[in-house]
């Protein structure tokens, strides 16, 4: 058996830096992520056998390598954690937390399925890139913009020729810059903001000269785009996506002041891949599984995890860092996963009070600064959900696994006015029951349902995370849910980690 203090899940920027802090002052970690190399989205590392240099590969490589060479951090990579068991009653099915005070964590990688029951779990799990449906959303060549940054990231591939970008988040400008420098052809970046919105003021001015290089890679994106000759159009928004069978063409128009689209303004551009970038959604699934209170913040992205000063989550001996806590970069993530990584180690008398209070002073004036910065940037590109949410017509499909429509959704309202709670749609529609649990359909479900009905988000809460958070074989099941065995802890059944050695 290989005992673990700590599982932390992810290896993004948050887990690297929790992983080295904790191995540092001693505790037992095991870091569990579903790549098969440690970086997260931002410094994601190319295959084994890829030479080509790329500025997100070395900028990485600093903390990479602060996670790598720490002592005592064990690694799975290529693995999924898909639940967290034991932590409410009932949960995994024989009631509630273990008298041990050990957590079940559920992985699947490949060499199977398998359970590490650590003392306490770090979830840093990051975010993806925000769905916006509007009609032709599901045409093949219809891509996120993250996710076309990683064919670019992790494969150095283009996934077409023509590139139209839409949507709301600087990581747009970024992305079409590292497509340009890749070779493609960028017709056009459409972003919803007007430039107005972009002006910054003096607390803004002030709130930025701690991210000077962030601007710096904002600039340098521009700067491509500018010599590329890509027209930045701005007060634009996609309205439909059109192709057969796949995407050919994708229509935009002008906004008003209130963010909805002018009549008549419409144009047609001819692209075979469209990249959206409105923002991301925080990866709470695991957590909100977990029992873990969740509250919301749109700005932030939506869904954020509830936590106290040292990241802790409500569930005792579980807490959060980086994108979970609210959509902020790498840069918070990071200070977050230090501050979470010092919280969990006094958790674990590894550290007294007063230590782990003075080695927190800097990180956390740090984080303060970060906060600052991360506002000025939410206060110009947060979406505008109501507004986002108007492009739908009755034929959009919302939820891809189950095939709802929204059409599905606004008849299930008017059949059943008592719905109240996104959960309760969910279950008379289906939507948000399929292989992604949700992932993909849940903000626009419920920006439906709450222009529908009127009511907020949190009113009508999130849906509910059920194990598997993602999908696995039935074998990983069967393995995780055996009945309790007093021997079980001696038992050679918890996947082993493996050292990896720095980049
Ligand atoms: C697609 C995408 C592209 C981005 N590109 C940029 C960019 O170019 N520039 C920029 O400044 N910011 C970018 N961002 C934002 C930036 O990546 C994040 O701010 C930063 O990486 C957050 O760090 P993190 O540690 O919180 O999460 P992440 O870096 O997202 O790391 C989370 C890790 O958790 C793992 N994971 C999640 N769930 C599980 C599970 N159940 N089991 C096992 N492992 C799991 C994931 O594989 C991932 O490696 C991007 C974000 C996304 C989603």
């Amino acid at each position: 058996m290989t005992a673990t203090d700590v599982v932390v899940v992810g290896a993004g920027p948050a887990g690297l830096a929790a992983a080295a802090t904790l191995g540092r002052h001693g505790a037992t970690v095991t870091v569990v992520d579903e790549q098969e190399q440690p970086g997260g989205q931002i410094y994601r590392q190319p295959p084994a056998g890829f030479t080509r240099p790329a500025s997100h590969v070395t900028a990485g490589q600093t903390l990479i390598t602060e996670a790598t060479a720490a002592p005592n951090v064990q690694w799975l990579t290529d693995t999924t954690v898909w639940g967290i068991l034991g932590t409410r009653a009932g949960l995994d099915g024989y009631g509630g937390t273990e008298p041990s005070g050990r957590y079940r964590v559920a992985t699947h990688g490949p060499t199977g399925a398998g359970v590490l029951e650590p003392r306490g779990v770090l979830i840093t799990s990051g975010a993806y890139d925000l769905p916006v449906p509007f009609p032709g959303w599901t045409l093949p060549g219809v891509l996120t913009a993250g996710g076309v940054q990683t064919f670019v990231k992790a494969q150095g591939l283009l996934p077409g020729s023509r590139f139209v970008l839409a949507g709301g988040h600087p990581l747009l400008l970024v992305v079409a810059a590292q497509l340009v420098r890749a070779g493609a052809r960028v017709v056009e970046v459409a972003m919803t903001q007007r430039r107005r919105d972009l002006l910054v003021g003096p607390a803004g001015l002030a709130a930025m000269a701690g991210a000077r290089g962030k601007l710096a890679e904002g600039a340098a994106a521009l700067r491509t785009l500018t010599r590329a000759g890509v027209p930045i159009r701005f007060g634009t928004v996609v309205r439909r996506a059109s192709g057969d069978p796949d995407l050919s063409s994708v229509t935009l128009a002008d906004l008003d002041r209130d963010g909805h689209p002018v009549t008549g303004s419409e144009r047609e551009l001819a692209c075979n891949v469209l990249a959206l970038g409105y923002g991301f959604v925080p990866s709470v699934e695991l957590a909100g599984q977990a029992g873990c209170a969740l509250g919301w913040d749109s700005p932030a992205g939506g869904w954020v995890v509830r936590h106290d000063e040292w990241l802790r989550s409500s569930v005792p001996g579980i807490a959060v860092a980086g994108e979970l806590t609210g959509v902020a970069g790498a840069e918070q993530a990071t200070v977050e996963g230090r501050l979470a990584a010092l919280g969990m180690l006094l958790d674990l008398g590894l550290l007294e009070t007063d230590e782990a209070t003075a080695l927190a002073r800097p990180i956390r004036r740090e984080l303060r600064r970060r906060r600052r910065f991360v506002a000025q940037v939410l206060d110009r590109f947060a979406p505008d959900r109501p507004a986002l949410g108007t492009l739908v017509t009755d034929d959009t499909v919302l939820c891809r696994c189950e095939e709802v429509r929204a059409g599905d959704i606004r008849q299930a309202l008017r059949d059943h006015p008592h719905l109240g709670t996104a959960n309760a749609v969910k279950l008379v529609t289906r939507a948000g029951m399929g292989l992604c649990q949700g992932r993909s359909c849940q903000p626009g479900v419920c920006q439906l349902v709450a222009t529908e009905t009127g009511r907020t988000p949190e009113q009508l809460g999130p849906f509910t995370a059920q194990a598997p958070v993602k999908p696995v074989p039935l074998g990983a099941l069967a393995a995780a849910v055996e009945p309790p065995d007093p021997d079980r802890r001696t038992r050679s059944d918890q996947p082993s980690g493996r050292k990896l050695s720095p980049p």
